[in-house]
């Protein structure tokens, strides 16, 4: 007989858990706690971008919606093995070796992708961010190569598509307020005083991003003041009712993913913006240029690493400075390289033809010291390497710290421009552990009956970082497996 399955939350990894469940012949019944207009959560504020381990253009073709876009035939994707994919993770994970899950994540990835493409979730490559035109060629860097078509919207129209193809039903405004449990097990939920049950339910309700409570609670004052990038529906209601039936806590508490943002942005992000302006609050080019802080001062290496690879961190970093903000500076040799988000029609920026007479603008920081900063910087940058931005090109600076390893070019053509930035927070990385099937283990290292979890509800998955497309990619992963597993509980 076949099972009844519920799924809480519509972002991608419930979407993915209800495919599978689908497949396997359950019943699903999705419930949303936003508006329909509202459902889809962080899934939908993203790019929709996507990291996987490929072996050549020959696997992604398949995954393409336009493989015959003349763009395609031009571009270098390059591989990205499972290997690399490993080491790409263990670069966060600030000694630790891979977790369980992160070697699920790295090995289903690509299988995942095509299990996607077989139900019409179709992608594209992202030209306009992953890769640099090189000797009129389409370069690709960093590993991460495609996106859902239209974005994180495109994705979720795509998944819900397959979902309602496939016969599973979705309730909005449907917040779950707790979990049903019979002799240790759960036999479904409680929205306030309605009762629904089920022979399994899958948490795939977010984290706790929204709740500032519990940011504080687990990652300290500094993340009271947060902007939130994505959905307020993530307040952690999962884990919060998972804990009640005895679930242990895993992964990180303290950690989450946290970008760059534009310091005057509201406090959520905003999903009435159109397709492809809706990650623009975002400012991640500080590769092209530098950050100080109101001391004048520079904090992180802005070269450190292609930005995949730090923005997820440098987020945290703004946070940690006083006053919470930071001036991201740029000279205009790189304005036409900064991503399209810095032209954004609600970029905020201060602009001068000197440097003399941009410090001053950019408020709340001390004038006499950024001023001597940058003069710093510019005398300590390395005039002999050439700069390539498609490449880590080693252009670093001398005898500077922090250094800047890579892309430092001197700040001295006019005009100039200042950009003011706050940490905004993605994610968070704390969450539940889950066994092979999906399976939420509780507190005496049993699994609990019944219960499910996928998304970023799920923890051990990151740590101190996370290479840029691997949430969604993971959301995938562990929502397919949770669908198996709980359409054969
Ligand atoms: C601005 C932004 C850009 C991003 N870009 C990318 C990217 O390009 N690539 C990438 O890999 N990752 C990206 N991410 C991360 C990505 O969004 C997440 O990893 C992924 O979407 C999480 O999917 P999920 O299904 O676990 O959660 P969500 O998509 O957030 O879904 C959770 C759902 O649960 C619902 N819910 C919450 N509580 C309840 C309740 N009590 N009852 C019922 N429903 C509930 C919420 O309303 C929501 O619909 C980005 C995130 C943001 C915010």
């Amino acid at each position: 007989m076949s099972k009844s399955v519920i799924v809480i939350g519509t972002g991608n990894a419930a979407l993915c858990a209800a495919i599978a469940a689908l497949e396997n012949g359950a019943h699903v019944t999705l419930l949303e706690k936003a508006d329909r207009a509202m459902a889809g959560g962080n899934t939908k504020y993203t790019a929709g971008a996507m990291r996987f381990a490929y072996n050549g253009p020959a696997d992604l073709l398949p995954l393409l919606r336009n493989p015959d876009d003349p763009r395609v035939k031009n571009a270098d994707f390059g591989s990205y093995d499972t290997a690399k994919f490993g080491s790409d993770l263990l670069g966060f994970n600030d000694g630790r070796p891979l977790s369980e899950e992160q070697e699920a994540l790295v090995n289903l990835s690509g299988e995942t992708m095509r299990w996607l493409a077989s139900h019409d979730v179709k992608f594209e490559p992202i030209f306009s961010r992953q890769s640099f035109e090189k000797g009129g060629r389409h370069v690709f860097w960093g590993g991460l190569t495609l996106a859902a078509e239209n974005e994180g919207v495109g994705l979720f129209d795509m998944e819900m598509a397959a979902v309602e193809h496939m016969g599973g039903t979705v309730r909005y405004n449907s917040a779950v307020t707790g979990l049903l449990t019979e002799g240790g097990r759960v036999i479904g939920v409680r929205l306030g005083d309605e009762v629904l049950h089920a022979d399994a339910v899958i948490l795939a309700s977010g984290g706790f991003e929204a709740n500032d409570e519990l940011r504080v609670k687990h990652m300290g004052p500094n993340w009271k003041a947060a902007k939130v990038r994505g959905t307020p529906h993530n307040t952690g209601d999962g884990l919060l009712m998972a804990a009640e039936v005895g679930a242990a806590e895993y992964g990180l508490y303290a950690g989450c993913h946290a970008t760059p943002m534009d310091l005057h942005m509201a406090d959520f992000g905003n999903l009435d913006l159109p397709a492809g302006e809706r990650k623009n609050y975002r400012k991640i080019s500080y590769f092209l240029g530098v950050m100080l802080n109101a001391e004048g001062a520079r904090f992180v290496d802005e070269g450190a690493n292609f930005r995949n690879y730090t923005y997820a961190q440098y987020g945290a970093a703004i946070l940690d400075q006083p006053g919470q903000f930071a001036w991201q500076i740029f000279d205009s040799k790189v304005f036409d390289l900064l991503y399209a988000e810095y032209r954004f029609h609600d970029a905020h920026f201060v602009e001068a033809d000197t440097l003399e007479a941009l410090v001053p603008l950019m408020t709340g920081v001390d004038p006499d010291a950024a001023t001597a900063t940058l003069a710093a910087y510019n005398a300590a940058v390395d005039a002999q390497t050439a700069f390539d931005p498609t490449v880590l090109d080693g252009k670093a600076t001398q005898g500077l710290t922090p250094p800047k390893s890579n892309w430092a070019q001197k700040i001295d053509e006019g005009p100039f421009r200042a950009f003011p930035v706050t940490g905004g927070i993605t994610f968070t990385y704390g969450g539940l552990k889950v066994d092979g099937q999906g399976g939420v283990v509780g507190k005496d290292g049993s699994t609990i009956p019944g219960l499910f979890a996928c998304g970023e509800i799920v923890g051990g998955v990151f740590f101190a970082g996370y290479p840029g497309g691997s949430g969604l990619t993971s959301g995938a992963v562990f929502g397919r497996r949770a669908g198996y597993g709980a359409s054969q509980a």
